[in-house]
Protein backbone atom coordinates (compact mmCIF):
# COMPACT_ATOMS: atom_id res chain seq x y z
CA UNK A 1 0.00 0.00 0.00
CA UNK A 2 1.35 3.69 -0.74
CA UNK A 3 0.70 5.61 2.00
CA UNK A 4 -1.13 9.12 1.70
CA UNK A 5 1.27 11.63 1.68
CA UNK A 6 3.67 9.42 -1.24
CA UNK A 7 0.01 9.32 -3.54
CA UNK A 8 -0.31 13.36 -2.56
CA UNK A 9 2.72 13.73 -3.98
CA UNK A 10 1.86 11.73 -7.41
CA UNK A 11 -1.00 13.91 -7.68
CA UNK A 12 1.00 17.30 -7.90
CA UNK A 13 3.41 14.94 -9.69
CA UNK A 14 1.12 14.37 -12.74
CA UNK A 15 -0.14 17.73 -13.00
CA UNK A 16 3.45 18.79 -12.86
CA UNK A 17 3.91 16.07 -16.22
CA UNK A 18 0.85 17.65 -17.59
CA UNK A 19 2.57 21.39 -17.67
CA UNK A 20 5.65 19.22 -19.17
CA UNK A 21 4.23 17.65 -21.63
CA UNK A 22 2.44 20.90 -23.26
CA UNK A 23 5.93 22.28 -23.19
CA UNK A 24 7.37 19.16 -24.82
CA UNK A 25 4.72 20.11 -27.50
CA UNK A 26 5.00 23.33 -27.33
CA UNK A 27 8.67 23.41 -27.89
CA UNK A 28 8.71 20.95 -30.36
CA UNK A 29 5.85 23.08 -32.41
CA UNK A 30 8.80 25.78 -31.71
CA UNK A 31 11.53 23.54 -33.13
CA UNK A 32 9.71 23.25 -36.45
CA UNK A 33 9.03 26.80 -37.23
CA UNK A 34 12.71 27.63 -36.03
CA UNK A 35 14.85 25.36 -37.74
CA UNK A 36 12.08 24.68 -40.46
CA UNK A 37 12.87 21.74 -40.42
CA UNK A 38 10.26 19.03 -42.51
CA UNK A 39 8.46 17.34 -40.44
CA UNK A 40 10.35 14.20 -38.29
CA UNK A 41 9.22 10.97 -37.58
CA UNK A 42 11.25 10.79 -34.98
CA UNK A 43 9.45 14.08 -33.46
CA UNK A 44 6.11 13.23 -34.24
CA UNK A 45 7.05 10.01 -32.16
CA UNK A 46 8.03 11.95 -29.58
CA UNK A 47 4.68 14.02 -29.61
CA UNK A 48 2.19 10.85 -29.75
CA UNK A 49 4.63 8.75 -27.38
CA UNK A 50 4.14 11.55 -25.02
CA UNK A 51 0.05 11.78 -25.53
CA UNK A 52 0.14 8.20 -25.02
CA UNK A 53 2.08 7.99 -21.97
CA UNK A 54 -0.12 11.00 -20.42
CA UNK A 55 -3.23 9.58 -21.37
CA UNK A 56 -1.69 5.69 -19.41
CA UNK A 57 -0.54 8.45 -16.92
CA UNK A 58 -4.50 10.08 -16.47
CA UNK A 59 -6.15 6.53 -16.91
CA UNK A 60 -3.85 5.21 -14.18
CA UNK A 61 -4.77 8.13 -12.39
CA UNK A 62 -8.34 7.77 -12.40
CA UNK A 63 -8.61 4.43 -11.71
CA UNK A 64 -5.86 5.63 -8.41
CA UNK A 65 -3.19 2.21 -9.88
CA UNK A 66 -0.78 3.92 -7.69
CA UNK A 67 -2.31 1.99 -4.95
CA UNK A 68 0.29 -0.48 -6.19
CA UNK A 69 3.51 0.93 -5.84
CA UNK A 70 5.25 -1.51 -8.63
CA UNK A 71 2.20 0.14 -11.27
CA UNK A 72 3.75 3.67 -10.36
CA UNK A 73 7.52 2.59 -10.86
CA UNK A 74 7.03 0.64 -13.69
CA UNK A 75 5.25 3.29 -15.56
CA UNK A 76 7.65 6.01 -14.45
CA UNK A 77 10.28 3.43 -15.93
CA UNK A 78 9.08 3.49 -18.83
CA UNK A 79 8.79 7.46 -19.04
CA UNK A 80 12.45 7.43 -18.06
CA UNK A 81 13.16 4.98 -20.68
CA UNK A 82 10.87 6.04 -23.60
CA UNK A 83 12.77 10.03 -22.79
CA UNK A 84 15.86 8.85 -22.67
CA UNK A 85 15.53 6.41 -26.13
CA UNK A 86 14.04 9.85 -27.68
CA UNK A 87 17.02 11.51 -26.40
CA UNK A 88 19.78 9.60 -27.64
CA UNK A 89 17.58 9.23 -31.39
CA UNK A 90 17.02 12.71 -30.75
CA UNK A 91 20.21 14.40 -29.60
CA UNK A 92 21.34 17.57 -31.07
CA UNK A 93 18.81 17.15 -33.58
CA UNK A 94 18.01 20.45 -32.72
CA UNK A 95 18.31 22.71 -29.76
CA UNK A 96 14.67 22.93 -28.46
CA UNK A 97 13.96 18.90 -29.05
CA UNK A 98 17.56 18.38 -27.30
CA UNK A 99 16.45 20.60 -24.19
CA UNK A 100 13.23 19.27 -23.96
CA UNK A 101 13.90 15.68 -23.79
CA UNK A 102 16.63 16.25 -21.69
CA UNK A 103 14.48 17.90 -18.83
CA UNK A 104 11.85 15.46 -19.16
CA UNK A 105 14.69 12.58 -18.97
CA UNK A 106 16.05 14.63 -15.93
CA UNK A 107 12.46 15.02 -14.74
CA UNK A 108 11.36 11.20 -14.69
CA UNK A 109 15.16 10.12 -14.04
CA UNK A 110 14.57 12.24 -10.58
CA UNK A 111 10.99 10.67 -10.27
CA UNK A 112 12.37 7.03 -10.81
CA UNK A 113 15.59 8.01 -8.30
CA UNK A 114 12.55 8.70 -5.61
CA UNK A 115 10.29 6.27 -6.08
CA UNK A 116 11.91 3.45 -6.59
CA UNK A 117 13.72 4.39 -2.89
CA UNK A 118 17.56 4.89 -4.24
CA UNK A 119 17.54 8.01 -2.22
CA UNK A 120 17.23 6.06 0.87
CA UNK A 121 20.03 3.89 0.12
CA UNK A 122 22.39 5.10 -2.41
CA UNK A 123 24.30 1.77 -1.69
CA UNK A 124 21.04 0.20 -3.13
CA UNK A 125 22.99 -1.30 -6.31
CA UNK A 126 19.53 -2.78 -8.16
CA UNK A 127 18.42 0.47 -8.50
CA UNK A 128 21.08 2.21 -9.75
CA UNK A 129 21.57 -0.52 -11.90
CA UNK A 130 18.55 -0.66 -13.38
CA UNK A 131 18.79 3.30 -13.74
CA UNK A 132 21.84 2.85 -15.56
CA UNK A 133 20.29 -0.15 -17.85
CA UNK A 134 18.28 1.69 -19.95
CA UNK A 135 21.02 3.95 -21.01
CA UNK A 136 23.76 1.20 -21.89
CA UNK A 137 21.55 -0.43 -23.72
CA UNK A 138 21.05 2.09 -25.77
CA UNK A 139 24.25 3.29 -26.29
CA UNK A 140 25.62 -0.20 -26.95
CA UNK A 141 22.56 -0.36 -29.41
CA UNK A 142 23.64 3.09 -30.98
CA UNK A 143 27.55 1.87 -30.92
CA UNK A 144 26.80 -1.55 -32.62
CA UNK A 145 24.31 0.28 -34.96
CA UNK A 146 26.39 3.58 -35.77
CA UNK A 147 29.62 2.80 -34.98
CA UNK A 148 31.41 4.96 -32.30
CA UNK A 149 30.55 8.33 -32.68
CA UNK A 150 30.79 11.88 -30.97
CA UNK A 151 27.17 11.63 -30.12
CA UNK A 152 27.51 8.33 -28.30
CA UNK A 153 30.52 9.83 -26.13
CA UNK A 154 28.39 13.29 -26.16
CA UNK A 155 25.63 11.60 -24.86
CA UNK A 156 27.65 9.43 -22.48
CA UNK A 157 28.88 13.04 -20.41
CA UNK A 158 25.53 14.30 -20.99
CA UNK A 159 24.02 11.85 -19.08
CA UNK A 160 26.94 11.52 -16.61
CA UNK A 161 26.28 15.03 -15.94
CA UNK A 162 22.31 14.25 -15.57
CA UNK A 163 23.18 11.10 -12.88
CA UNK A 164 25.49 13.05 -10.56
CA UNK A 165 22.56 16.19 -11.08
CA UNK A 166 20.01 13.35 -10.37
CA UNK A 167 22.14 11.83 -6.93
CA UNK A 168 22.80 15.24 -6.08
CA UNK A 169 18.87 16.56 -6.20
CA UNK A 170 17.65 13.44 -4.75
CA UNK A 171 20.46 13.40 -1.94
CA UNK A 172 19.25 17.13 -1.20
CA UNK A 173 15.45 16.33 -1.25
CA UNK A 174 16.36 12.94 0.51
CA UNK A 175 18.29 14.69 3.44
CA UNK A 176 15.76 17.94 3.83
CA UNK A 177 13.07 14.88 3.95
CA UNK A 178 14.56 12.71 5.80
CA UNK A 179 15.47 15.37 8.85
CA UNK A 180 11.84 16.86 8.15
CA UNK A 181 10.67 13.04 8.65
CA UNK A 182 13.10 12.88 11.68
CA UNK A 183 11.78 16.06 13.17
CA UNK A 184 8.07 14.63 12.52
CA UNK A 185 9.17 11.48 13.95
CA UNK A 186 10.31 13.61 16.99
CA UNK A 187 7.22 15.61 17.15
CA UNK A 188 4.69 12.39 16.69
CA UNK A 189 6.91 10.47 19.51
CA UNK A 190 6.73 13.54 21.91
CA UNK A 191 3.03 13.76 20.64
CA UNK A 192 2.87 9.86 21.59
CA UNK A 193 4.65 10.75 24.62
CA UNK A 194 2.13 13.98 25.66
CA UNK A 195 -0.82 11.37 24.20
CA UNK A 196 0.76 8.99 27.05
CA UNK A 197 1.26 11.74 30.02
CA UNK A 198 -1.87 12.59 28.68
CA UNK A 199 -3.78 9.70 28.62
CA UNK A 200 -2.31 8.99 32.28
CA UNK A 201 -3.40 12.54 33.16
CA UNK A 202 -7.05 11.69 32.39
CA UNK A 203 -6.78 8.44 33.60
CA UNK A 204 -5.67 10.07 37.05
CA UNK A 205 -8.46 12.73 36.34
CA UNK A 206 -11.06 10.14 36.24
CA UNK A 207 -9.49 8.47 39.33
CA UNK A 208 -9.79 11.60 41.28
CA UNK A 209 -13.17 12.17 39.92
CA UNK A 210 -14.36 8.69 41.04
CA UNK A 211 -12.58 9.22 44.13
CA UNK A 212 -14.37 12.37 44.78
CA UNK A 213 -18.01 10.78 43.51
CA UNK A 214 -17.46 8.27 46.47
CA UNK A 215 -16.30 11.15 49.00
CA UNK A 216 -19.29 13.00 48.45
CA UNK A 217 -21.12 9.32 48.57
CA UNK A 218 -19.95 8.72 51.57
CA UNK A 219 -20.05 12.62 52.80
CA UNK A 220 -23.74 12.05 52.48
CA UNK A 221 -23.94 8.83 53.94
CA UNK A 222 -22.29 10.23 56.78
CA UNK A 223 -24.50 13.31 56.72
CA UNK A 224 -27.71 10.74 56.97
CA UNK A 225 -25.96 8.50 59.39
CA UNK A 226 -25.19 11.84 61.66
CA UNK A 227 -28.86 12.52 61.56
CA UNK A 228 -29.68 9.20 62.36
CA UNK A 229 -27.23 8.90 65.44
CA UNK A 230 -28.82 12.54 66.48
CA UNK A 231 -32.44 11.16 65.95
CA UNK A 232 -31.52 8.28 68.14
CA UNK A 233 -29.57 10.31 70.83
CA UNK A 234 -32.52 11.95 71.19
CA UNK A 235 -34.98 9.40 71.65
CA UNK A 236 -32.77 7.78 73.48
CA UNK A 237 -32.86 11.06 76.15
CA UNK A 238 -36.21 10.70 76.15
CA UNK A 239 -35.89 7.16 76.69
CA UNK A 240 -33.77 7.90 79.36
CA UNK A 241 -35.73 10.23 80.78
CA UNK A 242 -38.57 8.00 81.10
CA UNK A 243 -36.14 5.60 82.83
CA UNK A 244 -35.15 8.27 85.06
CA UNK A 245 -39.05 8.69 85.96
CA UNK A 246 -39.63 5.03 86.18
CA UNK A 247 -36.80 4.27 88.35
CA UNK A 248 -38.36 6.01 91.84
CA UNK A 249 -37.04 9.94 91.12
CA UNK A 250 -40.61 10.53 89.02
CA UNK A 251 -40.93 14.47 89.27
CA UNK A 252 -43.98 15.40 91.45
CA UNK A 253 -44.69 17.91 88.52
CA UNK A 254 -46.66 14.94 86.17
CA UNK A 255 -48.09 18.05 84.21
CA UNK A 256 -44.35 19.25 83.32
CA UNK A 257 -43.07 15.49 82.64
CA UNK A 258 -46.09 15.02 79.99
CA UNK A 259 -45.69 18.45 78.62
CA UNK A 260 -41.92 17.36 77.83
CA UNK A 261 -43.13 13.82 76.17
CA UNK A 262 -45.27 16.35 74.06
CA UNK A 263 -42.48 19.04 73.31
CA UNK A 264 -40.01 15.73 72.74
CA UNK A 265 -42.14 13.72 69.97
CA UNK A 266 -42.81 17.13 68.19
CA UNK A 267 -38.78 17.55 68.01
CA UNK A 268 -37.68 14.06 67.27
CA UNK A 269 -40.39 12.62 65.19
CA UNK A 270 -41.31 16.08 63.55
CA UNK A 271 -44.67 16.09 64.11
CA UNK A 272 -46.81 18.79 63.48
CA UNK A 273 -48.90 18.33 66.74
CA UNK A 274 -49.02 16.07 69.72
CA UNK A 275 -51.17 15.95 72.68
CA UNK A 276 -51.56 13.86 75.51
CA UNK A 277 -54.96 13.30 77.67
CA UNK A 278 -55.24 11.60 80.92
CA UNK A 279 -58.34 10.07 82.38
CA UNK A 280 -59.34 11.93 85.60
CA UNK A 281 -58.55 10.22 89.23
CA UNK A 282 -55.48 9.24 87.60
CA UNK A 283 -53.41 12.06 89.36
CA UNK A 284 -55.77 12.06 92.11
CA UNK A 285 -56.55 15.10 91.44
CA UNK A 286 -60.10 14.49 90.14
CA UNK A 287 -59.41 16.56 86.73
CA UNK A 288 -58.40 14.99 83.18
CA UNK A 289 -54.98 16.35 81.79
CA UNK A 290 -55.17 17.45 78.64
CA UNK A 291 -52.38 19.04 77.13
CA UNK A 292 -51.42 19.45 73.22
CA UNK A 293 -48.33 21.34 71.25
CA UNK A 294 -48.96 22.64 67.53
CA UNK A 295 -45.92 24.07 65.80
CA UNK A 296 -47.53 25.76 63.21
CA UNK A 297 -49.86 27.33 66.17
CA UNK A 298 -48.44 27.82 69.28
CA UNK A 299 -51.27 29.45 70.89
CA UNK A 300 -52.79 25.47 71.11
CA UNK A 301 -52.57 24.11 74.48
CA UNK A 302 -55.35 21.89 73.97
CA UNK A 303 -57.35 20.34 72.25
CA UNK A 304 -60.86 19.80 73.19
CA UNK A 305 -61.26 16.66 70.39
CA UNK A 306 -58.80 14.86 72.77
CA UNK A 307 -61.81 13.64 75.25
CA UNK A 308 -63.62 11.98 72.32
CA UNK A 309 -60.75 10.32 70.91
CA UNK A 310 -60.19 9.06 74.34
CA UNK A 311 -63.52 8.02 74.85
CA UNK A 312 -63.47 6.19 70.45
CA UNK A 313 -59.73 4.47 72.03
CA UNK A 314 -59.40 1.01 72.12
CA UNK A 315 -58.55 -0.97 75.36
CA UNK A 316 -55.46 -2.55 73.41
CA UNK A 317 -52.62 -0.87 73.95
CA UNK A 318 -51.84 -2.11 70.66
CA UNK A 319 -54.51 -0.72 68.65
CA UNK A 320 -53.15 2.76 67.28
CA UNK A 321 -55.83 4.45 65.17
CA UNK A 322 -54.95 6.31 62.05
CA UNK A 323 -57.38 9.30 61.30
CA UNK A 324 -56.75 10.82 57.69
CA UNK A 325 -58.95 13.75 56.05
CA UNK A 326 -59.84 15.34 59.20
CA UNK A 327 -63.59 17.28 59.18
CA UNK A 328 -63.51 20.27 61.18
CA UNK A 329 -66.54 18.65 63.13
CA UNK A 330 -64.51 15.56 64.48
CA UNK A 331 -61.78 17.75 64.90
CA UNK A 332 -62.43 21.37 65.85
CA UNK A 333 -58.91 22.40 67.27
CA UNK A 334 -56.80 19.66 65.58
CA UNK A 335 -58.24 20.87 61.55
CA UNK A 336 -56.51 24.39 62.74
CA UNK A 337 -53.27 23.29 62.36
CA UNK A 338 -51.23 21.70 59.18
CA UNK A 339 -51.81 18.77 60.61
CA UNK A 340 -53.37 16.06 58.04
CA UNK A 341 -53.04 13.00 59.44
CA UNK A 342 -53.24 11.72 63.50
CA UNK A 343 -52.54 8.72 65.19
CA UNK A 344 -53.97 7.92 68.62
CA UNK A 345 -52.49 5.65 70.49
CA UNK A 346 -54.51 4.37 73.63
CA UNK A 347 -52.45 4.56 77.03
CA UNK A 348 -53.47 0.87 78.65
CA UNK A 349 -52.60 -0.31 82.21
CA UNK A 350 -53.85 -3.25 83.61
CA UNK A 351 -56.03 -3.52 80.40
CA UNK A 352 -57.76 -0.55 80.76
CA UNK A 353 -57.35 2.16 78.86
CA UNK A 354 -56.65 4.87 81.12
CA UNK A 355 -55.76 7.76 78.14
CA UNK A 356 -54.12 8.78 74.93
CA UNK A 357 -51.36 10.07 73.23
CA UNK A 358 -52.53 12.13 69.58
CA UNK A 359 -49.30 12.49 67.02
CA UNK A 360 -50.43 14.66 64.09
CA UNK A 361 -47.92 15.24 60.93
CA UNK A 362 -48.49 17.58 58.31
CA UNK A 363 -47.91 14.41 55.89
CA UNK A 364 -51.09 12.62 54.85
CA UNK A 365 -49.51 9.47 54.78
CA UNK A 366 -46.88 9.66 57.28
CA UNK A 367 -48.24 6.98 59.42
CA UNK A 368 -48.78 4.68 56.23
CA UNK A 369 -45.48 2.87 58.32
CA UNK A 370 -44.72 1.77 61.80
CA UNK A 371 -42.59 3.96 64.03
CA UNK A 372 -40.84 1.62 66.23
CA UNK A 373 -40.23 5.03 67.87
CA UNK A 374 -44.02 4.63 69.78
CA UNK A 375 -43.07 1.14 70.34
CA UNK A 376 -40.79 1.79 72.77
CA UNK A 377 -42.31 4.92 74.02
CA UNK A 378 -45.66 4.17 74.96
CA UNK A 379 -44.74 0.89 77.12
CA UNK A 380 -42.11 3.04 79.01
CA UNK A 381 -45.01 5.91 79.57
CA UNK A 382 -47.16 3.67 80.71
CA UNK A 383 -44.78 2.32 83.21
CA UNK A 384 -43.62 5.75 83.93
CA UNK A 385 -47.70 6.60 85.05
CA UNK A 386 -48.23 3.31 86.81
CA UNK A 387 -45.12 4.40 88.97
CA UNK A 388 -46.54 7.60 89.27
CA UNK A 389 -49.82 6.11 90.79
CA UNK A 390 -47.99 3.95 93.08
CA UNK A 391 -45.95 6.72 94.21
CA UNK A 392 -48.96 8.60 94.72
CA UNK A 393 -50.61 5.82 96.34
CA UNK A 394 -47.85 5.79 98.77
CA UNK A 395 -48.08 9.44 99.44
CA UNK A 396 -51.43 9.30 99.59
CA UNK A 397 -51.34 6.69 102.50
CA UNK A 398 -48.64 8.55 104.08
CA UNK A 399 -50.79 12.08 103.96
CA UNK A 400 -53.91 10.81 105.06
CA UNK A 401 -55.20 9.26 107.92
CA UNK A 402 -56.21 5.61 107.62
CA UNK A 403 -59.83 5.83 109.18
CA UNK A 404 -61.50 8.72 107.49
CA UNK A 405 -59.13 9.72 104.29
CA UNK A 406 -58.78 13.04 105.14
CA UNK A 407 -55.06 14.19 105.95
CA UNK A 408 -53.13 13.03 109.03
CA UNK A 409 -51.78 15.20 111.67
CA UNK A 410 -48.06 14.69 110.28
CA UNK A 411 -49.38 16.03 106.78
CA UNK A 412 -51.16 18.81 108.64
CA UNK A 413 -48.01 19.93 110.19
CA UNK A 414 -46.47 20.33 106.65
CA UNK A 415 -49.21 22.15 105.46
CA UNK A 416 -50.28 24.33 108.15
CA UNK A 417 -46.38 25.40 108.27
CA UNK A 418 -46.48 26.22 104.32
CA UNK A 419 -49.78 28.02 104.97
CA UNK A 420 -48.14 30.15 107.95
CA UNK A 421 -45.35 31.10 105.85
CA UNK A 422 -47.68 32.41 103.26
CA UNK A 423 -50.20 34.09 105.66
CA UNK A 424 -47.03 36.22 106.84
CA UNK A 425 -45.56 37.04 103.11
CA UNK A 426 -48.77 37.66 101.79
CA UNK A 427 -49.88 39.48 105.42
CA UNK A 428 -53.36 38.24 104.82
CA UNK A 429 -55.63 36.84 107.81
CA UNK A 430 -55.56 32.91 108.65
CA UNK A 431 -58.59 31.58 110.42
CA UNK A 432 -58.50 28.38 112.41
CA UNK A 433 -61.06 26.19 113.89
CA UNK A 434 -60.69 23.21 116.27
CA UNK A 435 -63.51 21.15 117.45
CA UNK A 436 -64.16 18.01 119.93
CA UNK A 437 -66.96 15.72 119.77
CA UNK A 438 -68.95 15.98 122.72
CA UNK A 439 -69.35 12.99 124.99
CA UNK A 440 -67.73 10.20 122.54
CA UNK A 441 -66.21 8.10 125.21
CA UNK A 442 -70.38 8.17 125.82
CA UNK A 443 -70.94 6.80 122.29
CA UNK A 444 -68.01 4.34 122.93
CA UNK A 445 -69.31 2.83 125.76
CA UNK A 446 -73.09 2.77 124.80
CA UNK A 447 -72.64 1.76 121.11
CA UNK A 448 -69.07 0.33 120.39
CA UNK A 449 -65.97 1.54 118.97
CA UNK A 450 -67.21 0.60 115.78
CA UNK A 451 -69.81 2.56 116.40
CA UNK A 452 -67.57 5.46 117.54
CA UNK A 453 -65.58 4.96 114.03
CA UNK A 454 -68.76 5.51 112.09
CA UNK A 455 -69.51 8.55 113.77
CA UNK A 456 -66.24 9.92 113.41
CA UNK A 457 -66.18 9.00 109.76
CA UNK A 458 -69.04 10.76 108.95
CA UNK A 459 -68.08 14.09 110.90
CA UNK A 460 -64.73 14.04 108.88
CA UNK A 461 -66.64 13.61 105.93
CA UNK A 462 -68.83 16.86 106.71
CA UNK A 463 -65.53 18.40 107.51
CA UNK A 464 -64.42 17.48 104.33
CA UNK A 465 -67.39 18.85 102.03
CA UNK A 466 -68.14 22.07 103.99
CA UNK A 467 -64.71 23.14 103.61
CA UNK A 468 -62.08 21.18 101.51
CA UNK A 469 -64.67 20.53 98.42
CA UNK A 470 -65.43 23.81 98.05
CA UNK A 471 -61.62 24.73 98.58
CA UNK A 472 -62.27 27.06 101.41
CA UNK A 473 -59.44 25.61 103.25
CA UNK A 474 -58.06 22.06 104.11
CA UNK A 475 -59.05 20.01 107.30
CA UNK A 476 -57.39 17.56 109.49
CA UNK A 477 -58.16 14.58 111.94
CA UNK A 478 -55.88 15.80 114.93
CA UNK A 479 -56.38 13.94 117.74
CA UNK A 480 -58.74 10.47 117.99
CA UNK A 481 -61.99 12.80 117.69
CA UNK A 482 -60.48 16.48 117.39
CA UNK A 483 -60.34 18.02 114.00
CA UNK A 484 -59.01 20.98 112.62
CA UNK A 485 -60.88 23.57 110.21
CA UNK A 486 -58.08 25.98 108.32
CA UNK A 487 -59.05 28.71 106.21
CA UNK A 488 -56.71 30.36 104.54
CA UNK A 489 -56.88 34.29 103.65
CA UNK A 490 -60.47 34.32 105.26
CA UNK A 491 -61.49 36.74 108.08
CA UNK A 492 -63.41 35.36 111.05
CA UNK A 493 -66.84 36.46 109.63
CA UNK A 494 -66.55 34.64 106.80
CA UNK A 495 -64.93 31.24 108.58
CA UNK A 496 -67.45 31.37 111.09
CA UNK A 497 -70.55 30.76 108.53
CA UNK A 498 -68.85 27.60 107.27
CA UNK A 499 -68.40 26.91 110.85
CA UNK A 500 -71.65 27.67 111.90
CA UNK A 501 -73.40 25.77 108.88
CA UNK A 502 -70.81 22.79 109.67
CA UNK A 503 -72.11 22.57 113.36
CA UNK A 504 -75.41 23.23 112.67
CA UNK A 505 -75.34 19.94 109.98
CA UNK A 506 -73.24 18.09 112.65
CA UNK A 507 -76.02 18.82 115.01
CA UNK A 508 -78.64 17.41 112.45
CA UNK A 509 -77.15 14.66 111.64
CA UNK A 510 -77.48 10.98 113.07
CA UNK A 511 -75.14 7.93 112.04
CA UNK A 512 -76.78 4.55 111.80
CA UNK A 513 -74.85 1.71 112.17
CA UNK A 514 -74.76 -1.77 113.62
CA UNK A 515 -78.51 -1.07 113.97
CA UNK A 516 -77.80 2.32 116.36
CA UNK A 517 -78.90 5.33 115.28
CA UNK A 518 -76.94 7.46 116.76
CA UNK A 519 -76.77 11.17 116.95
CA UNK A 520 -73.84 14.18 117.78
CA UNK A 521 -72.51 17.32 119.00
CA UNK A 522 -69.40 18.66 118.77
CA UNK A 523 -67.80 21.98 120.71
CA UNK A 524 -65.34 24.49 118.22
CA UNK A 525 -63.08 26.64 119.20
CA UNK A 526 -62.29 29.47 116.46
CA UNK A 527 -59.62 32.03 116.24
CA UNK A 528 -57.99 34.50 113.85
CA UNK A 529 -54.51 35.74 112.84
CA UNK A 530 -54.68 39.03 112.72
CA UNK A 531 -57.06 40.45 114.09
CA UNK A 532 -57.60 37.63 117.18
CA UNK A 533 -54.41 36.69 117.47
CA UNK A 534 -51.08 38.38 116.30
CA UNK A 535 -49.21 35.33 116.60
CA UNK A 536 -49.87 32.78 113.55
CA UNK A 537 -47.53 30.24 115.65
CA UNK A 538 -50.10 30.44 118.77
CA UNK A 539 -52.70 29.92 116.29
CA UNK A 540 -53.78 25.87 116.93
CA UNK A 541 -53.58 26.57 120.79
CA UNK A 542 -55.78 29.36 120.62
CA UNK A 543 -58.66 27.42 118.98
CA UNK A 544 -57.42 24.48 121.59
CA UNK A 545 -58.02 26.46 124.69
CA UNK A 546 -60.99 28.14 122.98
CA UNK A 547 -62.92 24.88 122.09
CA UNK A 548 -61.90 23.90 125.76
CA UNK A 549 -63.79 27.36 126.46
CA UNK A 550 -66.43 25.97 124.72
CA UNK A 551 -66.91 22.24 126.50
CA UNK A 552 -66.67 23.80 129.53
CA UNK A 553 -69.07 26.49 129.31
CA UNK A 554 -71.54 23.65 128.19
CA UNK A 555 -70.30 22.08 125.19
CA UNK A 556 -72.22 22.06 121.50
CA UNK A 557 -71.68 25.62 120.69
CA UNK A 558 -68.68 27.45 119.04
CA UNK A 559 -66.60 29.62 121.11
CA UNK A 560 -64.46 32.23 119.43
CA UNK A 561 -61.18 33.24 120.72
CA UNK A 562 -61.19 36.48 122.98
CA UNK A 563 -59.73 38.06 126.05
CA UNK A 564 -61.42 35.67 128.21
CA UNK A 565 -60.27 32.73 126.96
CA UNK A 566 -57.29 31.61 128.65
CA UNK A 567 -54.67 28.99 129.29
CA UNK A 568 -56.27 25.02 129.87
CA UNK A 569 -54.14 23.89 132.86
P1 LIG B 1 -65.55 15.66 126.07
O1 LIG B 1 -66.87 16.09 125.72
O2 LIG B 1 -64.94 16.34 127.19
O3 LIG B 1 -64.61 15.72 124.93
O4 LIG B 1 -65.68 14.20 126.48
P2 LIG B 1 -65.15 12.99 125.76
O5 LIG B 1 -65.78 11.78 126.28
O6 LIG B 1 -65.25 13.11 124.30
O7 LIG B 1 -63.67 12.98 126.20
P3 LIG B 1 -62.42 12.89 125.32
O8 LIG B 1 -62.50 13.85 124.22
O9 LIG B 1 -61.22 13.02 126.22
O10 LIG B 1 -62.52 11.42 124.86
C1 LIG B 1 -61.75 10.88 123.87
C2 LIG B 1 -62.09 9.49 123.62
O11 LIG B 1 -62.23 9.19 122.29
C3 LIG B 1 -61.10 8.56 124.20
C4 LIG B 1 -60.97 7.46 123.21
O12 LIG B 1 -61.38 6.24 123.72
C5 LIG B 1 -61.88 7.85 122.13
N1 LIG B 1 -61.27 7.64 120.89
C6 LIG B 1 -60.13 8.23 120.46
N2 LIG B 1 -59.85 7.81 119.20
C7 LIG B 1 -60.84 6.94 118.85
C8 LIG B 1 -61.10 6.19 117.69
O13 LIG B 1 -60.37 6.22 116.71
N3 LIG B 1 -62.20 5.40 117.67
C9 LIG B 1 -63.03 5.33 118.70
N4 LIG B 1 -64.08 4.57 118.64
N5 LIG B 1 -62.78 6.02 119.84
C10 LIG B 1 -61.73 6.82 119.90
MG1 LIG C 1 -61.12 14.60 122.78
MG1 LIG D 1 -64.40 14.57 123.09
Amino acid sequence: MLDESLLEKQKSQLFFHRIIYILVAVVVFIGFVMTSVTTDFLQLWLVVGTALLAVIEGVFSKFLFWNKKWILLTLTYVQYSFFLVFMYLLYQKDIFTTLAISVLMLTFMFEYSYYSDIADDLKNKLSLIILIVPFFVTVIVSFCLHGVDVTGFLLLIDYAIFCLMNIMLVRVFYISEHILMKQIDILTFQVEDMKEDNDELVAVKNRIEKVNEELNLQRVKLAQMNREVNQSNAELAIQAELLKNINGSLSKDIPAFLNYIIDSVIRIRHAEFCGIYIDKNVFFNKRPFNSASCVSNETIKDASEMKILYEKASNREDDWRVYRNLEEEDFPTIVKTNTHSIMVMPLVLDKKKYGVIVVGSRNPMAFEEHVTFYDVIVPQFNLAIHNFQLYNQMKHIAQTDGLTGINNRTHFNRLFNEQMDVTLRNNEPLTVALFDIDKFKRINDTYGHLVGDEVIKCIASLAYEYVEVPEKGFICRYGGEEFVLVFPNTNTDTALETVRALHKKIEDTTVEAYGHVVSMTVSIGVTNYPVICDDVNQLLKRADWSMYYAKEHGRNQIKVDGPDVTEVK
